[in-house]
């Protein structure tokens, strides 16, 4: 079977891995270099305790005290656009507790074996930076922790095996002798990971074009035709022949499908990143600040501070300086030395659109009227922690053309 992936970022290319392992020729396209997209700029989290979706009771409180606020950590911004408004009608009506609590479970199962399965792409061969120390929370106070507790607590009782470990902040201090002094409370959990997003690009690009995946880059994709049982794709040089396709094509997944008649609910949530090099101890834990709600991810040569979900936004390439300022100044009650001083430490600035769903739950499944034909996006704040097990369910689908049970909440019937 001839498989065409459109859009290789995290989520297409480790589709492209998933099927090609199972034996399938598969196609990955994409309209610049892999490396460069959200799946790029992220703070490489792999944190099954926070795969919770941001429709919750209160948080449209939380994005409408922001909304103005240029440096809101969630911003929710007034628009006239109808596919907006009824976006943001749907978010509100996910956030009723009932249907949270099921998107908590749909997502604790899709997570079932995410940590098992970077160890498999690691084992097979693909070179990438990953992460195991866990996650410290940190706050200012008791009362900044609550929020993630809070989400820890409610996982438990769903079957949930991670653990938690509340630190004071001088614990916390003996534990990361990087977290500062403005730390009074903190807790730690082991489960979660992180991952340098970058070299996992790098690293599955080079694995699936060793396995035979060929890889197309710099080549957008104008168009998808279904032609007598298979699909023809319409690059501007040339068109490739595909029995399946898989369209990941993250915040612009629309331009593909919706001239087919299928118009997802996903919109761009744009956040920012920058990496600083070079000035004091790096942490040895990816460390989530929960006051101003930011991340920040220490690498081997580099320390990533990544935050903001500015709704809506089409708008990738703008990086205002006042934003990243704010970030880094934000990061300092934090960190002992960690804080840049003079703009020399200022190192690469990243935008990227997050593709988000009213209810944060991915579209994972076949588009509906259309057969051979797949899309895998809308992971919003999760792409890089569900990519392996979105893969895995879709190389299920495509291989078996049976949905696994996991994947049910996953399907757009009903969803668009
Ligand atoms: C600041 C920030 C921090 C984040 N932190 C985390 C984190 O710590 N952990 C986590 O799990 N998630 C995180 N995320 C979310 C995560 O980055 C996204 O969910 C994920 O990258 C989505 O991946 P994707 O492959 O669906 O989309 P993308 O990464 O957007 O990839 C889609 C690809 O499709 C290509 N494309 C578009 N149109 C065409 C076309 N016509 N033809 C061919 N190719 C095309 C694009 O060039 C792109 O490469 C963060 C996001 C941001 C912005």
């Amino acid at each position: 079977m001839t498989v065409a992936v459109i859009g290789g970022g995290v989520i297409g290319l480790n589709a492209a891995w998933s099927l090609r392992r199972r034996g399938e020729d598969v196609t990955v396209i994409e309209r610049g270099a892999i490396g460069h997209s959200a799946s790029a700029v992220n703070a490489g989290w792999i944190t099954p305790s926070l795969s919770t979706p941001l429709a919750s009771p209160g948080i449209l409180r939380l994005g409408l005290e922001h909304a103005f606020d240029p440096n809101g950590a969630v911003s929710i911004r007034p628009r006239l656009e109808t596919d907006w408004i009824r976006w943001l009608w749907k978010f509100a009506r996910a956030a009723r507790p009932a249907t949270y609590e099921k998107g908590v479970r749909a997502l604790l199962h899709l997570n079932a074996h995410t940590l098992d399965l970077f160890d498999e792409l690691h084992d097979d061969g693909v070179d990438f930076e990953m992460h195991s120390a866990g996650l410290l929370a940190l706050a200012k106070s008791t009362d900044g922790l609550q929020w993630f507790t809070q989400l820890f607590d409610q996982l438990i009782p769903m079957g949930f095996t991670g653990t938690i470990e509340y630190l004071s902040g001088n614990e916390a201090r003996q534990r990361d002798n990087a977290i500062g002094g403005g730390v009074h409370a903190a807790a730690h959990t082991s489960i979660d990971r992180h991952v340098h997003p970058e070299s996992l690009l790098y690293g599955l690009h080079k694995k699936i074009t060793e396995m035979g995946v060929t890889v197309h880059e710099h080549t957008a994709v104008e168009a998808i035709i279904p032609t007598s049982r298979k699909w023809t794709i319409h690059t501007p040089d040339t068109a490739i022949r595909a029995d399946q396709v898989i369209v990941a094509l993250g915040a612009a997944t629309n331009t593909l499908l919706a001239p087919l008649g299928a118009r997802l609910p996903i919109v761009g949530a744009k956040g920012y990143s920058v990496d600083l090099h070079n000035s004091g101890t790096p942490p040895r834990h990816s460390l989530y600040l929960m006051e101003p709600k930011l991340g920040v991810s220490p690498y081997h040569d580099s320390l990533r501070i990544a935050g903001a979900f500015e709704l809506p936004s089409a708008d990738e390439t703008t990086i205002p300086t006042r934003r990243i300022r704010t970030l880094i100044e934000q990061t300092r009650p934090y960190l002992s030395e960690r804080a840049p001083h003079t703009a020399a430490d200022l190192h690469p600035t990243h935008a990227g659109l997050r593709p988000a769903t009213p209810d944060s739950l991915p579209f994972i499944g076949p588009v509906p009227d259309h057969t051979g034909l797949y899309v895998a996006a809308g992971h919003g704040m999760l792409g890089v922690t569900l990519a392996p097990a979105t893969a895995e369910g879709l190389a299920e689908m495509l291989t078996t053309h049976r949905i696994p049970e996991p994947m049910l909440p996953f399907q757009l019937a009903g969803r668009i």
